[in-house]
């Protein structure tokens, strides 16, 4: 589904205390709030009034139906009037959908003539989002609480990235993954409990062989060939005269892609140990496919590639970009300090800077031919580098804040598409703190996803999550991550 075809469930808390006047007042300004917030244009979903909820039945009542529809991602719950919430306890337990309190108020100010003690009556939020707020932090519920006027735009602004972070749980819990090959040999961090990936996230990772994508890339015809050719052509500057190479990898991308909607996949990895019958390791097929969408990790990296994906899918429509990154290498010039991120190939061309150019060169391992990929500068602004690693019995989301620049040398011999970057808070803290909290080298860069839309769907997958920030230091980091540890023993 794409993120616009999401719906949000506005419901409005009340009784029956105040008479039918005070409720149909009530869900008036709620329809009336429902159709503003999408005629304002700042939510990329639309917000559905369901219902002014006076009893615990109805409150069951439309969680149960919001649990079954596809379509609903989330609830919005706002309490315009008080609502006692012993009546929200059945319904808020057996809500499975992201959860936001939206703490607002129909009327932006106090109107001095106007206030008397039936305004008193009909605008209560004030004390009912506090009653509502007690019994989701009683129920220890994950949730997303927003405090703002319902018609500012930086309030629906964080309303609309909540709603990103929620409509990508749906994503999550729908994503197939597919593995070409096995993890690299010895790797640690690419490993990973698949079982307790699922049950947490949803992701369905399971294995095809690459001999099936080699007989799907010998399947593909000239005409297709020529047509993505076309394509190519149009789109990145040709810099090379080894046609033959680029051929190959617009089949590899052809047959990747049919394998890929064939089994309802939007993530794919592969290894340059396991590549037996293939010409090159997909380099421009894999960056291609990434900027459909697709998440990819290199050697057998499912976490990192499935990730990829989410953050795809959370930041649909946005224009910063996202790519699969390694940490490569580092410029520790005193004062200067920055990290250089690549791959062998496989960066996706959603974050360059300007058009990007083909070009084919030796990659020095794996023993195949010289594969195609294309090259570029990452642009820059502000962005952060998340990574998912498997800490034993828990996932853990590690995010870190980086200020990508525009690279501070050409380096014309190093045949890859790079992004340079100012890690926080500094580049010797902020490894100091990655390392601390075993981050691993494969990330997801994002210039679109916020640390707060990541952190929201950590907190909806009830996974760990783990923030570093220009304000973070190693100390105070090693502790947080101490009492996280026996936190999450006792879950
Ligand atoms: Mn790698």
């Amino acid at each position: 589904m794409q993120l616009k075809e999401y719906e949000f469930w506005f419901v409005v808390g009340s009784q029956f205390l105040y008479g039918p006047e005070v409720l149909k007042t009530v869900a008036a300004r709620a329809e009336e709030m429902a159709s503003k917030m999408n005629e304002s244009g700042a939510l990329p979903c639309k917000v559905v009034y369901k219902v002014t909820a006076k009893t615990p039945e109805e409150i069951t009542e439309v969680v149960k139906e919001a649990n079954y529809q596809d379509a609903c991602a989330g609830v919005i719950a706002w309490m315009h009037t008080f609502s006692p919430s012993k009546m929200w306890i059945d319904g808020l337990q057996k809500l499975q959908k992201p959860y936001c309190h939206f703490a607002t108020q129909y009327n932006r100010t106090i109107p001095n003539e106007e206030i008397d003690m039936d305004f008193m009556n009909l605008n209560q939020a004030a004390h009912g989002d506090r009653e509502h707020g007690f019994i989701a932090a009683r129920l220890r519920m994950p949730r997303k609480v927003i405090m703002g006027y319902w018609q500012d735009e930086d309030v629906l602004a964080r309303l609309g990235a909540w709603m990103r972070s929620a409509a990508a749980v749906a994503f999550s819990k729908s994503l197939k993954v597919m593995r070409f090959g096995d993890n690299m040999r010895n790797v640690a961090v690419t490993e990973g409990d698949k079982v307790e990936t699922q049950m947490k996230l949803g992701w369905q990772v399971n294995t095809w062989p690459v001999g099936a994508l080699v007989e799907e890339i010998h399947a593909v015809t000239e005409e297709e060939t020529d047509a993505l050719m076309t394509e190519y052509e149009s789109l990145y500057d040709m810099a090379t005269e080894n046609l033959a190479a680029v051929r190959y990898q617009a089949k590899a991308e052809i047959a990747m892609k049919k394998m890929l909607e064939r089994e309802g996949c939007k993530a794919f990895s592969n290894t340059f140990e396991d590549l037996y019958g293939m010409e090159q390791l997909p380099g421009l097929a894999s960056q291609r496919l990434m900027a459909q969408g697709y998440g990819y990790g290199g050697e057998g990296d499912w976490k990192v590639s499935a990730l990829t994906a989410v953050i795809k899918a959370m930041t649909e429509g946005m224009t910063g970009g996202s790519a699969f990154m390694e940490d490569y290498t580092y410029h520790l010039e005193n004062g200067n300090e920055y990290s250089l991120g690549a791959h062998m190939l496989e960066v996706c061309p959603s974050v360059a800077a300007a058009r990007p150019r083909i070009e084919v060169h030796p990659l020095g391992i794996g023993g195949k031919g010289d594969p195609a990929r294309l090259v570029f500068e990452g642009h820059a602004g502000k962005a952060c580098v998340v990574s998912l690693v498997d800490m034993g019995g828990r996932l853990r989301m590690i995010c870190q804040d980086i200020e990508a620049v525009k690279p501070i040398m050409d380096m014309p011999n190093l045949p890859v598409a790079r992004v340079m970057w100012r890690a926080m808070p500094d580049l010797r803290t902020g490894a100091e703190c990655w390392i601390l909290a075993g981050g691993a080298h494969h990330t997801v860069l994002t210039y679109d996803a916020t640390p707060e839309m990541l952190c929201d769907w950590a907190r909806m997958m009830e996974i760990e999550f783990v923030h570093i920030t220009k304000d973070t230091t190693p100390d105070a980091l090693e502790r947080e991550l101490f009492l996280n540890d026996l936190a999450w023993k006792l879950k």
